[in-house]
C-alpha cells in the first residue's frame, strides 16, 4: 500500500502504483499498476508495488466463466487508501470502512478491509512540533484471516479508503470481458426476469434506524423532527424514464456497503421512502458464497432527493443498521467511471438472480 494523494487515474497517474489490488491467494489488498499485455487489450498485467516482475499477474479477457466471477474481479480494484495523519483522525468515526494492516509474523504485513467499531479518543502529543496521535481505534475486520474478530489498532495501522474508481485500463480490458461471456451467459440463464427488485425469501437483514447513545434523548422522537421532512421542499417532478442504471446520467446513485447478504431491494426501498418519503430504486449486487456482507445501489431522480439521503443516510445522531447489528456503510455518490458503474452497466437480465 502507498498513500499518494493522487485523486485520478490520468494517463500520467496510471505510471504510478495508485490503484489497489485485492489479490486471490491471501485476499489482502496490495497497491498495483495495471498494464495491458499484448496489443488487443484482451490481456492484463497487473504489477505489484514494491514486488519483482517474477509477481506479476495476467489476466485474459475470455478466461472469466460467469458474471459472479467478473463482479468478484471488478470488485478487487479500486484507488489506493490513503494513510490516516495523525492530525486527521477525528476523520475516522464509528460506522466507516478503512483498510488496516494486520501483521502475521516478523515482515508479513498485510492490508484487510474493517469497519470501525469504536474510537477511544486520547489528547494528542507533541513532539519536536509534530502532532502525534495516541488514539485506539476498534475494528471488526471484514475479510482476512481475522474476519469478524474485533482489534485494537492505532493511526500508524489505518488507511482512508479513497473511492471505487477505476484505471481507464482495467475497464476497457472488462468491456471486453463482458462482451466475450455476455452472449453465452444470456443464452444459458433460463427464466431471469427484467424486473431488478429480486425476490428474497426472508428478511432478517432489515435495516433500521439506531440512535446512537449521546443523543438518547432523540429515541422519543419522531424522526420527522430530526429530519426535518416537512421544513424543506422535496421531491422532484416523477420522471418515468425506463433506463441502462448504468449508462443513465440522469439517475444519481449512492453506493451502500456493508449490506447483510439476505437483504431484497424492495426492503431497502421501502425503508427509504417510510423514513424519508424519496422514492428510489436499489440494486443489490451478487455476492459470493465467503463474502460476509453485500453492496447495493440506491438510484434516485434528482440531486435534492440524493443530497437529502446522503444527509439522513450519514446523520451524525444515528446510524443504520440490520437487525443483526450490521451497520450500513453509506460513502459515495458514484462516478461515471468506477467499478460499481460499470457494473450497473452489465445487461441486467444476465444478472443472476438472487
Ligand atoms: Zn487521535
Amino acid at each position: 500500500m502507498s498513500h499518494s494523494g493522487d485523486d485520478s487515474f490520468s494517463d500520467a497517474a496510471e505510471e504510478c502504483y495508485n490503484a489497489e489490488f485485492r489479490s486471490y491467494p491471501d485476499d489482502a489488498w496490495y497497491n498495483v499498476r495495471v498494464l495491458f499485455a499484448g496489443n488487443s487489450g484482451d490481456k492484463m498485467r497487473v504489477k505489484y508495488d514494491n514486488f519483482s516482475d517474477d509477481y506479476d499477474n495476467i489476466f485474459i479477457a475470455d478466461s472469466f466463466k460467469s458474471a459472479y466471477e467478473v463482479y468478484d474481479f471488478i470488485g478487487r480494484f479500486r484507488k489506493a487508501s490513503a494513510q490516516l495523519q495523525d492530525p486527521d483522525c477525528s476523520m475516522v468515526v464509528k460506522g466507516m470502512r478503512v483498510c488496516s494492516s494486520d501483521s502475521f509474523g516478523n515482515d508479513d504485513v498485510r492490508f484487510y478491509d474493517a469497519i470501525i467499531d469504536e474510537v477511544l479518543h486520547k489528547k494528542h502529543s507533541y513532539v519536536n512540533g509534530q502532532e502525534e496521535c495516541e488514539c485506539t481505534f476498534l475494528i471488526s475486520w471484514l475479510h482476512g484471516p481475522n474476519v469478524g474478530n474485533t482489534t485494537d489498532k492505532g493511526v500508524a495501522n489505518i488507511c482512508l479508503l479513497q473511492g471505487s474508481e477505476i484505471p481507464p485500463k482495467l475497464a476497457s480490458f472488462i468491456e471486453i470481458a463482458l462482451q466475450k461471456i455476455d452472449k453465452a451467459l444470456c443464452n444459458s440463464i433460463s427464466g431471469t426476469s427484467n424486473d431488478l427488485v429480486a425476490p428474497h425469501k426472508d428478511n432478517k437483514g432489515s435495516p433500521i434506524v439506531k440512535w446512537k447513545p449521546s443523543s438518547s434523548e432523540c429515541i422519543r422522537q419522531p424522526l420527522s423532527a430530526v429530519w426535518p421532512l416537512g421544513g424543506i421542499e422535496f421531491g422532484c417532478a416523477s420522471k418515468q424514464e425506463e433506463t441502462d442504471l448504468g449508462g443513465d446520467k440522469n439517475l444519481h446513485k449512492i453506493l451502500v456497503q456493508n449490506l447483510e447478504k439476505e437483504l431484497s431491494s424492495s426492503t431497502v426501498s421501502e425503508f427509504i421512502h417510510k423514513q424519508t418519503s424519496i422514492t428510489t430504486r436499489v440494486y443489490i449486487f451478487p455476492s459470493l458464497p465467503w463474502e460476509p456482507h453485500t453492496n447495493g445501489v440506491i438510484m434516485m431522480n434528482c440531486q435534492k432527493d440524493l443530497e437529502r439521503l446522503l444527509g439522513f443516510l450519514q446523520n451524525p445522531n444515528h446510524f443504520i443498521a440490520s437487525l443483526n447489528g450490521r451497520p450500513w456503510v453509506a460513502t459515495e455518490k458514484l462516478l461515471t467511471n468506477d467499478h460499481w458503474t460499470l457494473m450497473l452497466s452489465f445487461p441486467k437480465s444476465c444478472w443472476i438472480e438472487q
